[in-house]
């Protein structure tokens, strides 16, 4: 449904407080993220069930090594071409495997729903904030794009002041942020990438392309009303969480009814 008579939660850009200094020290603007004194969700895993389970998975993975390489030793031995040809299609079964093998499980659906090998092993699972089960698309999202990535926003006040400065500055400004939130470990990345939203042509900033006042009430209909066989998604068409990506989804799904609705 994309009306509601609660109002619409979700997230929130964070709150980045205005700097009464100019001169403080990198990283000393943002208020450290506020944690609960205690996790009132479900029991979660000890740091030693995980890590046997991650142990586990690689040991299990390494099976199917092992077996590969035993079978390429032994075609090389008979043909250097068939051994050259084994040890390639055996490299990309391999990696086929390594980025199925958690997914796959995971999305199994019934008791083990959650669950690579290594974690049923050790009696623990993966389970979702919404209460859904795990499907294949989400633990592939959670194992392969949001583990090991951290993600934030340095917006108004704090953009002004941190843009014109060095990207050393910012970086190191950002990263001792994240060592505040998320312990020492977040001091080392791997990687660091930042993106400029108000210098991008076509958003101009973000998160959320705002209307003048009236627009929506007055002529917002118009946005998300076919035009013979053309079928308009987009959040901006959204009148629940209307500029976020809730309500991208939510047209899009709209909009395929529609033209279902045709067919
Ligand atoms: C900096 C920033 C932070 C944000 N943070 C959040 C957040 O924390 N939470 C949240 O819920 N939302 C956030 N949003 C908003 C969210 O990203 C958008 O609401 C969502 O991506 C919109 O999805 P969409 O499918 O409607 O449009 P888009 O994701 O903009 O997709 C439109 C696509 O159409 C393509 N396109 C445009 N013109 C043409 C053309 N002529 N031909 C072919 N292709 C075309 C574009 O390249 C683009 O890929 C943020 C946005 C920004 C900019």
């Amino acid at each position: 449904m994309e009306s509601g008579s609660t109002p619409p939660e979700g997230p929130q850009a964070p709150y980045t407080p205005i700097p009464d200094d100019p001169e403080t020290p990198p990283g000393g603007w943002q208020q450290p993220v506020a944690t609960p004194s205690g996790w009132e969700g479900k029991q979660l895993a000890s740091w030693g069930s995980r890590v046997g389970a991650t142990l586990l998975d690689w040991l299990i993975l390494l099976i199917p090594v092992t077996l590969l390489i035993v079978l390429v030793v032994v075609v090389a031995l008979s043909s250097d071409v068939g051994g050259i040809v084994t040890a390639i299609l055996s490299s990309l079964l391999y990696l086929v495997a390594v980025l199925f093998y958690a997914p796959l499980l995971m999305g199994r659906q019934g008791a083990h729903n959650g669950q690579t090998w290594g974690k049923q092993i050790v009696g623990i699972r993966v389970v979702r904030d919404s209460g859904q089960p795990v499907d294949i698309g989400f633990a592939f999202l959670r194992e392969f794009v949001v583990k090991g990535l951290l993600f934030g926003f340095v917006g108004g006040d704090a953009h002004r002041a941190f843009f014109p400065r060095p990207q050393g500055d910012r970086r190191a400004a950002v990263v001792a942020n994240l060592v505040e939130c998320f312990g020492r470990d977040a001091g080392n990345p791997s990687d660091y990438f930042e993106t400029n939203w108000p210098a991008e042509r076509w958003s101009r900033g973000g998160p959320v392309g705002l209307a003048g006042p009236g627009v929506y009430t007055a002529v917002g209909p118009a946005l998300r009303r076919p035009v013979g066989r053309i079928h308009w998604a987009g959040t901006e068409t959204s009148t629940y969480w209307n500029g976020y990506m809730d309500g991208a989804v939510r047209s899009g799904e709209r909009a395929a009814r529609e033209v279902l609705d045709q067919l």
